[in-house]
């Protein structure tokens, strides 16, 4: 099989010729349609996730099932299936035998296994979801990442009926998080320093789309505020500063911070009695909620389609921040 291989960190992927793999017991091979990239890419592209290289990346993989391996029995041959990034506890622990395999500290990967920029992957049969009938490939890829990531972020904010959501940021997340949270009938306010954004957002469901130009916090609050905050954008200080717009009881969680983050406003906690959470992949059931708005035409992804040949273009692309909003590597 052909794949893309990252031989060496901060280098360009290399295209290779490898042996195609095998379906070891509980084991599946997917024959890859498409594959998402997000910044996660990047971070494993700079060194910042500990993969064992060459690896061949890509956790954003849909595709149909080829091969069975010994011992699998909720797959067949012709599935249209995606893989998680998380796709198997070690079985043992105390999340596993509660059923979140997600949080064992054992789980195996595509790091494991290697990943979706290949003509063929290795999964394993429990990290296999299945595609409802009538969503394409490359839209269904987004859902593994961003949908998924979005949807543990409402889910993980228990959000209540008559409640307000703000969505700070209108990017990969953030487009899904916006979808998301109207899909399932919540008023939602997005925050973003672009016009065009702004705009964007009431087009995807928002009832309000702020610009704001300074203190996110005080625009919040100077818009009615929020209920739950699903904070999609990777700077701490405009997480931190946001935190103020919150109402009473309110929840503020984090998607896309992941260096220091310094709470200024301490009284809004206090008083208001909010919390902040941290928030990525969790329950399965987010996964599959998602796909089935998806498939219900309910939230529809933004994607840039490329094909695999132009791996390294589109992951330049990603780190300078210019996909709109999703990018999605499909193959011919
Ligand atoms: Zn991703
Ligand atoms: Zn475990």
């Amino acid at each position: 099989m052909r794949a893309a291989v990252i031989t060496q960190l901060n280098s360009p992927w290399e295209f290779k010729e490898l042996a195609d793999p095998v379906a070891g017991p509980g084991q599946v091979v997917v024959r890859i349609q498409a594959c998402g990239m997000c910044f996660s890419d990047v971070l494993v592209h700079r060194g910042h996730w500990p993969v064992q290289l060459p690896i061949v990346p890509g956790h954003e993989p849909v595709g149909e099932v080829v091969e069975l391996g010994p011992g699998v029995t909720t797959l067949r041959v012709g599935d249209r299936v995606g893989v998680s990034w998380m796709q198997r506890g070690e079985g043992r622990c105390v999340h596993c035998q509660s059923g979140r395999p997600v949080r064992c500290e054992h789980t195996q990967t595509w790091m494991d296994l290697g990943g979706g920029y290949a003509d063929l992957m290795l999964a394993w049969e429990s990290g296999c979801t299945l595609l409802p009938e009538g969503l394409s490939y490359t839209d269904a890829a987004v859902a593994f990442c961003a949908g998924f990531t979005s949807m543990s972020g409402l889910r993980n904010a228990d959000p209540r009926p008559g409640e307000r959501v703000c969505v700070l940021g209108v990017g990969g997340l953030g487009h899904m998080a916006v979808q998301l949270a109207a899909a399932i009938g919540l008023e939602t306010v997005v925050l973003t320093t672009s016009p065009d954004k702004a705009e964007y957002a009431r087009e995807l469901g928002a009832t309000e789309g702020v610009v704001v130009d300074g203190d996110p916090g005080k625009a919040l609050a100077e818009a009615g505020g929020a209920d739950i905050i699903l904070a999609t954008t990777t700077s701490a200080d405009q997480v931190a500063k946001v935190l103020s717009g919150l109402r009473y009881g309110g929840r503020l969680v984090t998607m896309g911070v992941t260096g220091p983050l310094q709470v200024e406003d301490m009284m809004t906690l206090l008083f208001k009695q909010c919390s902040i959470k941290g928030s990525t992949h969790n329950n399965r059931s987010d996964l599959v909620e998602v796909l089935t708005l998806m498939a219900q035409g309910k939230v529809v992804p933004r994607v840039e389609k490329y094909p695999m040949a132009e791996i390294n273009e589109v992951l330049k692309r990603v780190e300078a921040g210019q996909v709109r909003y999703r990018a999605v590597l499909e193959h011919d």
